[in-house]
């Protein structure tokens, strides 16, 4: 990230707007970084603007378990201090990462002990909405909610032309000293460097073929939990199954099932129960099998293949556009990282920001 992150400058580039596309935790992390040393950030997000916790459409996966790492928290944390309180105010749950947690993988269970970190547990739109509210106090961070980025041309005067459309199929034309893609599993910038003549980075894909059912429940209270979390970990190919149970805001629990290269994915509460029952884990179907979920539904996301782009590789780059997030590389959901690495690259983004040319007087007109 830091090798690629250097090539996006051209010694000439000015520090007057850059430009964010797509508003999930990586482009939003990023807008925050940006705002230090720019003079204005546009955010551009195709959804409208969420005014409560609740999942989007741009963000599919949103409805799965998501489990905040430590070293992303605590990024997010120097970034807006004072979030996790926040995020505990709404609601999410503080719980000991060793200690709270019942983490059966290949084949033991691991021993729980009281390690003293703790780790913030909520919903993915909790956490985003949270990141979000912290954005809105920032000055020279400008949002454009309900607008589709739709063309992305890069300049030869340095700055690239972002072209977007909004809801009432206006389409306007931005500049923007930087470009950051942050459209997730869209990659929009694979298109627009074909369109240009750059050719596309090689990537690196992995099948995996991997599903993820969810089912909200309230807190469940049964007689056998001494914990806050459950984790049966799959370990493909011999077990190709596994599941989580996740405290979320609102007093209640996500249940996650997961499984590679299955076709057998449950789609509704029997078949969901009958999947918990095959896992290694015998506790995550003990303990749900007399609840009664929040709703019926079972949300499914599919994830088909892990993806990496090889910028690094590539010889022929425009100045002024990165790529970030799952735009750049998806990892594989079931290690928690995706929230992670995108916070590690927004901390990355700002040392090399720290290193780039001095900020340059503003004296380009932008449109
Ligand atoms: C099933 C599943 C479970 C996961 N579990 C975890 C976990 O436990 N822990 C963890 O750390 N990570 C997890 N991840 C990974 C995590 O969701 C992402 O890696 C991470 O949030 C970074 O995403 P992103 O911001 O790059 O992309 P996204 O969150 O996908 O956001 C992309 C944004 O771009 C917007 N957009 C797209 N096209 C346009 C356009 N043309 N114009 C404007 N806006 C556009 C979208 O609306 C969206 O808001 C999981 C992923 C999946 C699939």
């Amino acid at each position: 990230m830091r090798r690629i992150g250097q090539r996006m400058f051209s010694k000439k580039m000015n520090r007057d707007r850059a430009v964010v596309i797509g508003g999930g935790i990586a482009g939003k992390l990023a807008a925050r970084v940006l705002s230090e040393f720019f003079q204005e950030v546009i955010l551009i997000e195709k959804d409208k603007k969420n005014d409560h916790f609740t999942n989007r459409k741009g963000v599919p996966q949103g409805n799965q378990g998501h489990v905040l790492l430590k070293s992303g928290e605590e990024i997010i944390e120097e970034l807006f201090p004072g979030i996790i309180q926040e995020l505990s105010r709404n609601g999410a749950k503080k719980t000991d990462f060793a200690g709270d947690l019942l983490w059966s993988h290949h084949g033991t269970q691991k021993i729980r002990f009281d390690s003293n970190v703790f780790i913030s547990q909520q919903s993915r739109p909790l956490l985003e909405w949270q990141i979000q509210q912290r954005l809105e106090k920032i000055h020279n961070i400008n949002f454009r909610f309900d607008c589709k980025v739709q063309n992305l041309k890069f300049n030869t005067d340095e700055m690239n032309t972002i072209v977007i459309e909004d809801i009432n199929g206006v389409v306007t034309d931005l500049l923007a000293d930087l470009v950051i893609d942050a459209s997730g599993a869209a990659a929009l910038h694979n298109q627009w460097l074909r369109a240009s003549g750059y050719g596309i980075p090689t990537k690196t894909e992995i099948k995996i073929d991997l599903f993820y059912a969810s089912m909200v429940f309230k807190k469940i209270a049964h007689e056998s939990i001494n914990w806050h979390s459950l984790l049966a970990f799959p370990n493909p190919p011999e077990v190709e199954r596994g599941g989580m149970i996740s405290p979320i805001e609102g007093n209640r629990m996500l249940v996650t099932l997961i499984g590679y290269g299955t076709k057998e994915i449950p789609k509704n509460k029997d078949s969901f129960l009958e999947y918990a029952q095959t896992l290694n884990q015998p506790e995550m179907y003990e303990v749900i099998k007399n609840e009664s979920p929040l709703s019926e539904e079972v949300q499914v996301y599919r994830f088909p293949a892990l993806r990496r782009y090889h910028f690094e590789n590539q010889r022929n780059f425009p100045t002024g556009l990165l790529v970030i997030g799952d735009a750049f590389c998806r990892v594989d959901p079931v290690f928690a990282q995706g929230m992670s690495l995108a916070a590690m690259e927004a901390k990355a983004l700002r040392e090399i920001l720290m290193k780039g040319p001095k900020q340059a007087a503003v004296n380009k007109k932008l449109s």
